[in-house]
């Protein structure tokens, strides 16, 4: 098994490329993101409570992600690993990670960070707002939260990573392909991730 983080800002393109890198690397896709959103689509108590927090742009509470992602990663076999998007979004997430990983025998392999200029997440989030109707992507007060709290609680994560010779920065600037093109030249250097599709 081999595992990975997608890291960025919001804004920064992990969800898209994720979609194509599970894909070609057949990995399983593990957005907290869409697990919440999905919570609170279908009005479930842990929605209702977190859809307020994720209006304003905080975190939910670390335990709450943690869970999600625990029984997730206890319940998949025969992949080829994880692709982690969105999580961890800070240093105790990423200790939790670690110990669940390391309890299964596996570990965090390799930790993408995609690059992105703060005019640019601006942009790419009020265009995303037109078509996906997320209410966090609407509010330009809201965006900025969303910036300031990568800033200032996950984005300590990278020196953590740092340290463990896991962090790969990545330029997230261009189009989709290019950026895509980008990450697979990193990811392919893992030899025991079956490619699909040359
Ligand atoms: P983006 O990266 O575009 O901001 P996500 O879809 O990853 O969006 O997350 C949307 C919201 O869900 C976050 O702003 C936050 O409120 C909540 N959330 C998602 N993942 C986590 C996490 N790992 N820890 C805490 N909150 C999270």
């Amino acid at each position: 098994m081999v595992n990975f983080l997608i890291f960025g800002p919001p804004g920064s393109g992990k969800g898209t490329q994720s979609v194509k890198l599970a894909e070609k690397f057949n990995l399983v896709h593990l957005s907290t993101g869409d697990m919440l959103r999905a919570e609170v689509a279908a009005g479930t108590e842990l929605g209702k409570r977190m859809s307020s927090i994720m209006s304003k742009g905080e975190l939910v509470p670390d335990e709450v992600v943690i869970e999600m992602i625990a029984v997730r990663v206890d319940n998949t076999k025969d992949s080829a690993g994880f692709l982690f998007d969105g999580f961890p979004r800070t240093v105790a997430q990423t200790v939790a990670l670690e110990k669940m990983l390391n309890k299964r025998g596996m570990r965090i392999d390799l930790m993408l960070v995609l690059d992105v200029d703060h005019d640019e997440l601006v942009s790419r989030l009020v265009a995303r707002a037109e078509q996906s109707g997320r209410p966090d992507d609407k509010d330009p007060a809201v965006i900025e939260n969303r910036i300031d709290v990568y800033k200032s609680k996950t984005e300590p994560i990278i020196a953590y990573c740092r340290d463990r010779g896991i962090y790969q920065p990545v330029n997230g600037m261009g189009s989709i392909q290019d950026i895509f093109n980008r990450l697979c030249d990193q990811m392919k250097n893992y030899p025991q991730t079956p490619l699909k599709g040359g």
